[in-house]
């Protein structure tokens, strides 16, 4: 058996004569000596041989050749180079791409990315700039606050309560503020963000952070609605300039003004059925998805909840929803239901032939608890605690029979502002 070429880059004989120990093949073409035994030969602990080796000696492997650059294949201890593939009885691929070839590709595909990383910036500053212009023209034309219709009022309060930055001068990215949620589900936040955004009352803020502004090669930009800042349009009356602070302490005091209630009285009821309606189907899809049903949000799903809302309070349905899909739960697991999706559609019809029984014969549903992982969002706490003055009234009451507490409101709305309800 021919023995490995060893280099040595020790001068000292006596590491020269353990290297080359370590490095010696059989006649049939294996190791000659274990690495223990030779350690032990020598008073060393493994560890420290290897080390040694490793440090003083190195194998070239002319019969395997990087497939870049030739250069021989190198080992610096035996299991670099198993000896299946010293050529003896290997008769696999013996390819190889050295570390050096190796290493160049990788600082090739750096300098590539970072050649890529500064287009993909260059064309956000772009998208900055374009954004830049838009809120110089926001602030143009800017709407005076007392002339906001109550619906953006109640909207736009929620959003400085949940997000305004630190000094009250813009809107912090909504996914920043890890503790509230604005609205109860991030479905509905992102369409009335649209909706202040088509009326001209917050544009996307230049200051945006840049992982959530996009601006495809081709030139295509798009944003992520809960990723980015904003920038709010609304300033004092007699003034033109943006003031999102004095804004802020206004409305904040306007809108629990029974004043406000009587001429928003549209908007508010409005805003309120939808938040009550987004927290029961919430947390119906909270519960579907801790038993692994498929999420609802068809129109179906959507007139079960607004039918058991219309008699009961949110609280009460969220009793309903729960033991329904207790119920369904266990008949699915007794195999009488036909997969997840008929599962999910027993649910929704659960509810509402347990709300025509319970109406039937007048029931008195039992009230759950809000749940823990569905806190009251922070447009809840606008509409039912600031203006309506109702703790968590959205949860505990039944929406009609709060409502026609404040009776005298009602009138106002045959009489209502032109342009107080956007719908
Ligand atoms: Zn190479």
């Amino acid at each position: 058996m021919e023995q490995l070429t060893v280099h040595f880059t020790s001068n000292d004989d006596d590491i020269i004569e353990i290297c080359s120990k370590y490095w010696m093949l059989s006649s049939r073409g294996s190791w000659k000596s274990t690495v223990s035994e030779i350690a032990h030969f020598y008073g060393l602990p493994v560890y420290k041989l290897s080390q040694l080796v490793k440090e003083s000696s190195y194998v070239l492997d002319s019969t395997r050749l990087c497939q870049r650059c030739s250069s021989p294949y190198m080992a610096r201890v035996r299991s670099d180079m198993p000896i299946s593939s010293l050529g003896v009885t290997s008769n696999k691929p013996r390819d190889f791409t050295c570390t050096k070839c190796l290493e160049a590709d990788r600082a090739e595909q750096e300098k590539k990315k970072a050649v890529e990383q500064a287009l993909a910036n260059e064309r956000i500053e772009c998208y900055r700039a374009e954004l830049e212009v838009r809120v110089n023209d926001l602030r143009e034309h800017t709407t005076s606050v007392d002339v906001l219709p109550g619906y953006y009022s109640i909207v736009l309060l929620a959003l400085i309560k949940h997000s305004g930055s630190e000094a009250l001068e813009y809107i912090d990215p909504i996914n920043k503020n890890s503790i509230d949620a604005l609205t109860p589900s991030d479905q509905f936040t992102v369409e009335l963000l649209n909706e202040l955004q088509e009326v001209d009352i917050i544009t996307i803020s230049p200051r945006s952070p840049s992982e959530s502004l996009i601006v495809t090669p081709e030139g295509e930009k798009r944003y992520y609605p809960l990723g980015v800042a904003w920038e709010v349009g609304v300033s004092m009356s007699l003034t033109d300039s943006v003031d999102l602070a004095a804004a802020y302490s206004w409305l904040n005091n306007y809108v629990s003004m029974r004043e406000f209630r009587e001429s928003s009285w549209g908007g508010i009821l409005h805003l309120g059925r939808r938040v009550v309606l987004e927290e029961a189907l919430a947390y119906l899809n909270l519960e579907l998805g801790r038993r692994g049903f498929p999420e609802r949000e068809g129109e179906k799903t959507i007139a079960a909840l607004k039918e058991a809302l219309s008699h009961f309070s949110l609280s009460q349905v969220c009793w309903i929803i729960s033991n329904q899909l207790r119920h369904v739960s266990d008949r699915y697991r007794q195999g009488q239901s036909y997969g997840l999706p008929h599962a999910s559609n027993q649910v929704i019809s659960g509810i509402s032939k347990y709300t025509e029984r319970a109406v039937a014969n007048q029931w008195d549903v039992t009230r759950f608890k809000r749940d823990y992982d569905q806190p009251q969002s922070v447009i809840s706490r606008v509409i039912f605690n600031h203006i309506l003055k109702v703790d968590d009234g959205g949860f505990y009451h039944n929406l009609d029979e709060l409502f026609s507490q404040f009776e005298e409101n009602n009138v106002y709305i045959n009489n209502l502002k032109n342009g107080d309800i956007p719908f």
